[in-house]
């Protein structure tokens, strides 16, 4: 059991200089992470999850000790893992490519992580192997050789490999994104009840925020080198700090306007580039500030009383038959989902996108409306120091 650390953990590859920089390159360098505070609770299932290059892989590659962070530290149970190599620090690895050895069977690559370190007490290597392959639902499959195997099948293979030697910590980078859709969703169920079963702290990399969603106790989301907010899914879900995480999760609405009245935590709001003015309920204010609810609320609130205000809804708190805060909708697109319709479309320069039970036509217009308390305000994306 586990407790991992990250503290002001920084990372830049190449270049010289000792200061840690603020744009992206400098010279030859390239700040992968900036200041990374993290801590991942024991027997956790915990993910990263960001676009394309914010620092998903460098945090991975660097709590498994393949990087030396240029600042900071990790530490695993409050012990440094300054200078400590990768193979002695306890953690299992699944990478994207399966990366099983092609000449060895489906046992024997099980077996390997076991070259190097003892089977747990009171197990041999063989039964060991044996009881991995029955977690993994491999049962019989010792023998074949992976080409033998699904992608699946080889993925999960991959995953008995990393926990045979009982690691202290598990780390997955994109483990299923070489797998089909229908594939992917059920290694991701196997996975969460092996997680589970063995309580193992666990750190999974992935760009899919759906998929940090459906199988994470928390989800961090990371932007550009940086942790842009930690928290349980449906926290980051209904309750994103920033604009980015807003955005980046889920579908949603953004809006950006200005206060003209305001009464407690209720607010007139008047947003740009339209002749509407909406009301909002609930908002963060004087004692969004005082009860310790942290740096971002506190500063949505500064944002409030400065005038301007970014706020969301998710288009599921959009209606045709909600008569307040109505506006026009313009469709551009719709995308049949089945159950229901995803429409985007516009309101002015504002992008839109809500849910219908049909789909409507193309340039049609629709009034929709939501309710006060369904907006909630996020930080405006003020640029970072
Ligand atoms: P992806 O989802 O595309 O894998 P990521 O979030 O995992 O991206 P990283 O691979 O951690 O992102 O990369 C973070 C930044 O560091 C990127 O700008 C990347 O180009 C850079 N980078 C990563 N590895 C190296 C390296 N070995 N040398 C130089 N730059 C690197």
């Amino acid at each position: 059991m586990t407790e991992l650390r990250l503290e002001g953990v920084s990372k830049r590859y190449g270049g010289s200089g000792d200061g840690m920089e603020t744009t992206e390159t400098v010279g030859d360098a390239t700040v992968a992470l900036r200041d990374v505070d993290l801590t991942v609770r024991d027997g956790e299932f915990f993910t990263l999850v960001g676009p394309s290059g914010c620092g998903k892989t460098t945090t991975l590659r660097t709590i498994a000790g393949f990087e030396e962070p240029t600042a900071g530290r990790v530490a695993f149970d409050g012990d440094s893992m300054a200078g400590v190599p990768p193979e002695e620090r306890d953690v299992g690895i699944v990478f994207q490519s399966y990366a099983l050895f092609p000449h060895m069977s489906v046992a024997e690559n099980v077996g390997y992580g076991l070259r190097f370190r003892d089977p747990p007490a009171g197990t041999t290597a063989d039964e060991r192997v044996a009881d991995l392959l029955e977690l993994v639902d491999l049962e019989g499959m010792g023998e074949r050789s992976p080409d033998q195997l699904s992608g699946g099948q080889q993925q999960r293979v991959a995953l008995a490999r990393a926990l045979a030697p009982e690691p202290d910590l598990l780390l997955l980078d994109e483990p299923m994104s070489a797998l089909d859709a229908q594939l992917r969703e059920s290694l991701r169920r196997q996975l969460v009840r092996i997680q589970s079963e063995l309580e193992i702290t666990t750190v999974y990399v992935t760009h899919d925020q759906a998929e940090a969603l459906a199988i994470s106790d928390r989800v961090a989301v990371m932007r550009d080198g940086r942790v842009e907010q930690v928290g349980r899914p449906q926290e980051i879900y209904r309750e994103p700090d920033t604009r980015f995480v807003a955005e980046f999760v889920g579908d949603n609405n953004v809006f950006d306007g200005e206060i003209v009245a305001r009464d407690g935590d209720r607010a007139q709001v008047s947003i740009d580039g339209t002749e509407t003015t909406v009301e909002l309920a609930g908002l963060p204010g004087a004692d969004a500030r005082s009860d310790g609810s942290g740096a971002t609320a506190a500063g949505a609130t500064d944002r409030l009383e400065s005038g301007r205000i970014c706020f969301c809804v998710r288009p599921g708190a959009l209606s045709r038959t909600i008569e307040q805060n109505q506006f026009v909708v313009t469709v551009e697109t719709a995308e049949f989902l089945g159950e229901q319709v995803r429409v985007h479309g516009r309101w002015n320069d504002v992008p839109i996108v809500l849910r219908l039970a049909d789909v409507p036509d193309e340039g049609s217009e629709l009034t929709v409306g939501f309710a006060p308390e369904d907006a909630h305000v996020v930080d405006l994306d003020v640029e970072r120091a």
